[in-house]
């Protein structure tokens, strides 16, 4: 509560590069909490705020509106960011101007919606939200912001709501690349994904991807990006803007994603 109201959270931005050109198309924010004492925290400490109603709102607000504003910064210095992904809460969806709101930030920094993107777990997707969500991804599909469906394959009826709401992305759980190397149940279901994908045309991005292999593995199987550590870790804004300096004059294309 103390760090909310001191407006100590910030967004960590993990790029998302592409597996065919090797090129950075975007980035994930991930609340990240500047705390006094204890350094840079991440939601292995602070997870539970997700949980709790009000905080979560708070939160999400925050990192919508600061995402919003770190693409317009690094935009005003004439760096191409691609697509900036903010994730959203079940308590976010609790409010059902969440679109409209949404829509406003973005327009109060500048920012065009087909530069953002929300990841939504499938847990939004239960109980009584059903249709409140629904209509809310709907507005924010038609405006430009792209629908990303977040840890996909872990939780519950996933192919039915690929159906049901406007889904642009799948984004594969890291649980499924982990074991990709030695369990041959997991490659066949990040192939399933991925084709699956493919035929209803969305994009995939695989998450958690450590080594080279697995990103070998990735771009074999036909996923179209990835996140994780075999790339960049989570990075402040500032340090993004430099970052994208340097892909500016030098593309870092990764000797398995070319
Ligand atoms: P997520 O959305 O599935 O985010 C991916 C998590 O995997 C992030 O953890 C990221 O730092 C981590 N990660 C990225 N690459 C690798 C890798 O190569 N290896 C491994 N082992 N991990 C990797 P993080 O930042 O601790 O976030 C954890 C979860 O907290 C997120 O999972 C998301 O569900 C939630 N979260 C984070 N920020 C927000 C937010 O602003 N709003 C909401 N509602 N949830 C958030
Ligand atoms: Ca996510
Ligand atoms: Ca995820």
């Amino acid at each position: 509560r103390e760090g909310l109201a001191a407006r100590q959270f910030r967004p960590g931005y993990q790029p998302k590069i592409s597996l065919t050109t090797g090129r950075i198309v975007g980035f994930e924010a991930l609340a990240r909490w500047q705390h006094p004492t204890k350094g840079l925290l991440s939601p292995d400490y602070f997870g539970s705020v997700f949980a709790e109603h009000e905080l979560s709102i708070a939160l999400g607000e925050q990192m919508i509106r600061q995402a919003a504003a770190d693409v317009r910064s690094w935009l005003d210095q004439g760096l191409e960011c691609g697509r900036v992904a903010v994730n959203l809460s079940s308590a976010d969806f609790s409010d059902p101007e969440l679109a409209p709101r949404i829509l406003r930030m973005l327009e109060d920094a500048g920012v065009h919606p087909a530069c953002f993107e929300v990841e939504v777990t499938e847990t939004v997707f239960l109980g009584r939200r059903t249709a409140t969500a629904s209509s809310i991804l709907n507005e924010l599909h038609k405006a430009g912001v792209s629908i990303a469906l977040d840890d996909f394959g872990t939780g519950f009826a996933s192919l039915t709501h690929l159906k049901q709401y406007p889904v642009d992305h799948i984004k594969i759980d890291q649980s499924f690349v982990r074991n990709l190397i030695d369990d041959d149940v997991d490659a066949a279901i990040v192939t399933a994904i991925v084709t699956l994908g493919h035929a209803m045309g969305l994009h995939t991005t695989a998450e958690g991807v450590e080594t080279e292999e697995e990103g070998a593995i990735l771009r074999q199987a036909g996923c179209d990006q990835f996140q994780g550590y075999a790339y960049a870790r989570p990075m402040t804004a500032e340090t993004i803007g430099s970052f994208l300096i340097a892909t500016l004059s030098r593309p870092m294309v990764m000797p398995w994603a070319s």
